[in-house]
């Protein structure tokens, strides 16, 4: 079957994580990820982005169809509602924290995150090389930079085993964005 550009959007997200070990102020282009696909929705009033366009669930795609360890229907304990408030608090707490944290280390209370922290709390033990130097970056961009970074990779590792053990995009059924995007549909039809 004849390729599609969208089938390559995956390399978009390895694209993503490699360039963060050029210089983690790539990780800002993570904020398109969750700009975009709301902007596709209030524009087109359907899940555009998640339906052809998201290059995580591309990547998930690609290394899981047709090869997934079960390749079982995604197990009900994770459709049935709870899984998903939990990553909806993490992902509100996750932004919470990234922008108050952000301001503390802007006014100098805090020195700022230099390490990827699955999440938000177990720091890797190693540090991810930075390729370009870039003098001058002020600390609060760096330590955004990390927790955008940081929650980028929590999400898609998670979404990688979940893909691994059930079906490709089994993480889309808990995915923040997805559930987001279910509430402003529904109150657009009851309103
Ligand atoms: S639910 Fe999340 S991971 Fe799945 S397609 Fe939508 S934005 Fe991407």
């Amino acid at each position: 079957m004849k390729k599609r550009w969208t089938d390559f959007l995956y390399l978009v997200t390895i694209l993503f994580f490699a360039l963060g070990f050029f210089n983690i102020l790539f990780a800002w282009l993570g904020f398109l990820c969750m700009i975009i696909p709301f902007a596709l929705l209030l524009k087109n009033r359907k899940k555009t982005w998640c339906q052809g366009y998201c290059p995580r669930a591309s990547l998930f795609n690609f290394l899981f169809k047709g090869r997934s360890l079960t390749g079982k229907a995604v197990p009900r304990w994770l459709t049935q509602g709870k899984f998903k408030l939990i990553f909806l608090f993490y992902f509100c707490i996750n932004l919470t924290v990234l922008i108050l944290s952000t301001i503390m280390v802007f006014k100098g209370k805090n020195s700022g995150m230099e390490r990827i922290r699955f999440m938000m709390i177990f720091q890797l033990p190693w540090k991810i090389p930075q390729l370009i130097k870039i003098e001058g970056i002020s600390r609060w961009a760096v330590h955004l930079s990390y927790r955008i970074y940081s929650m980028m990779f929590t999400t898609t590792t998670i979404g990688l085993i979940l893909g691994f053990l059930f079906k490709p995009r089994t993480w889309c059924t808990i995915c923040p964005v997805n559930t987001i995007s279910d509430v402003i549909l529904y109150k657009r039809r009851v309103s």
